[in-house]
């Protein structure tokens, strides 16, 4: 019965959500073009309106509105996206994330080869 897979629990929405979000970021041109930035910007607020999990689209609609997402350059949105996760982990209990991993964690894999 589990061939097709099941619906998700809120955490493995938010892992995969978050796979989504750090790579996409993580793969964003390193200079974007004004329209690029716009597309971003959307992307962004649209995850704000229907994100399935209404608190969690409130918190993110909120913190988008204190902290406008940097979408001029990769590292930028990079370091943005880090920040806003690190501001749902602070509020969660959870370890805040070094943001000079991301590059690691999310695109080149970590130093010492383990995931190559
Ligand atoms: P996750 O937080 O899902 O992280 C997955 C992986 O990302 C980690 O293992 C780590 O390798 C990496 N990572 C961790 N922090 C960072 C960072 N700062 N930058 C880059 N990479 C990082 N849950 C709630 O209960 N309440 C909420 O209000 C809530 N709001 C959310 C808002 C958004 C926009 C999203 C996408 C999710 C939200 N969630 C919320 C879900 C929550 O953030 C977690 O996804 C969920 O609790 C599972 O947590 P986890 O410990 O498996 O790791």
């Amino acid at each position: 019965a589990d061939k097709f897979g099941c619906p998700v629990d809120a955490d493995q929405l938010g892992r995969q959500t978050w796979t989504f979000l750090h790579t996409a970021a993580s793969y964003y041109p390193h200079t974007a073009s004004i329209s690029e930035q716009t597309q971003m910007k959307n992307l962004i607020s649209s995850v704000g309106s229907f994100y399935p999990c209404g608190d969690c689209a409130s918190h993110l609609r909120s913190y988008v509105k204190q902290q406008p997402p940097q979408v001029h350059t990769r590292s930028a949105l990079e370091l943005w996206m880090c920040q806003m996760h690190n501001d749902v982990n602070a509020r969660l209990g959870k370890d805040i994330f070094d943001c000079d991993k991301v590059p690691q964690r999310w695109r080149d894999g970590w130093l010492d080869e383990s995931c190559d």
